[in-house]
């Protein structure tokens, strides 16, 4: 059975009309959903009872379920983990970011799984040893944040598609939920809050930015300035080469409204010499992108290590000597985001 998130106004539209109710009945419906994220049938008020009837005849309400309550991964991160209607299991996180004086919340990030499993398969990463299973639809990767802001109490601000999942390999359904997010009659967030995160799929990243106009925020995984070493990382940069991607960049650079941000994981011995930084700069540098260093968080199933912090500060000195902007990512949203995949690998294996 579908689920009712995931529609947008025009399905909405299309489906009261097709029932036999007046157009505007699809807008106190979207209202419901996107508005005030309800989770069951009896908190709608304002529908009448039959149109209601015919609704939870046709749709589920929704399309997940939340399997066990939040798992701390320290102060300010928290992980949710979900079941979907056909059995498998979902992971998203909530990172809260404080400001002075401590308590006040300055931004509330959902970060959301595109796909169960991932088809990248990159070797630091848990969710690619769990092989690929299946897109998730728009209205499932909406509910992850439905389901986290009403089980928080917190008003999500920001999105990022960082967490299970390759997004531009789920391409029609994470633009579909892209929609929901930005929309007026969806959760009305500006573009500048979403991130959409990739490996660099370069046959889609072009038609991604021209299909929301610019507007969402790109962050590429970059890991290694040269072919070698980042196809160990990233086994799909086989079939996606760096020239080719990088040339993409180029194009996605004229017409992107905000700085690309390259996402580079520091490995001890494997991608963290001075020159490796400095090539590194001459990849950032004519694309006026910014690097946002992590610190590898060491998996069970690897024997890396991370690097020292000497040796993650003379990385990023050079970066910064060249010209190229950096951060080193907090600590929380390394344990969230850099351990992806690792409580689902837990939990499938409790049940072997
Ligand atoms: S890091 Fe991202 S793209 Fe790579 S395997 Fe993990 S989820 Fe997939």
């Amino acid at each position: 059975m579908k689920s009712l998130y995931g529609l947008t106004q025009t399905e909405a539209e299309a489906l009261v009309i097709s029932l036999g109710f007046p157009k505007f009945r699809a807008a106190q419906i979207l209202d419901w959903l996107y508005k005030k994220h309800i989770l069951d049938w009896d908190e709608i008020k304002n529908l009448p009872k039959d149109l209601l009837g015919e609704l939870e005849k046709k749709y589920a309400l929704t399309a997940l379920q939340m399997e066990e309550d939040a798992t701390c991964l320290g102060e300010t991160s928290s992980k949710y983990l979900f079941r979907t209607s056909d059995g498998h299991l979902l992971e998203s996180v909530l990172i809260s970011s404080q400001r002075e004086p401590v308590g006040q919340r300055e931004r509330e990030t959902v970060c959301v799984s595109s796909q169960l499993g991932c088809p990248v398969r990159c070797t630091f990463c848990a969710s690619g040893k769990g092989g690929f299973l299946r897109n998730l639809t728009a209205g499932e990767i909406i509910e992850q944040i439905v389901w986290i802001a009403k089980k928080s109490g917190r008003k999500i601000t920001n999105v990022v598609f960082m967490g299970m999942g390759e997004p531009l390999e789920n391409f029609e359904e994470v633009i579909k939920a892209l929609d929901i997010l930005t929309a007026q009659w969806g959760f009305e967030m500006g573009g500048r809050k979403i991130t959409l995160s990739t490996c660099g799929v370069t046959d889609k990243i072009y038609e991604f930015v021209k299909r929301t106009d610019g507007k969402i925020r790109l962050s590429v995984s970059l890991h290694a300035p040269a072919d070698e070493t980042r196809s160990k990382l990233i086994p799909y940069n086989r079939k996606y080469p760096l020239p080719g991607l990088l040339a993409e960049l180029k194009k996605v650079h004229q017409v992107l409204k905000r700085d690309i941000t390259f996402e580079y994981t520091l490995i001890a011995g494997v991608n963290d010499s001075r020159e490796d930084a400095k090539a590194v700069a001459g990849i950032a540098k004519p694309l006026r992108a910014k690097l946002n260093l992590i610190p590898y968080n060491p998996i069970r199933e690897i024997a890396w290590e991370t690097p020292s912090r000497e040796r993650m500060m003379l990385f990023r000195e050079t970066l910064e000597k060249s010209g190229v902007r950096s951060t080193f990512r907090k600590s929380a949203g390394l344990d969230a985001e850099a351990a992806c995949g690792q409580l689902r690998l837990d939990r499938s294996m409790r049940q072997v």
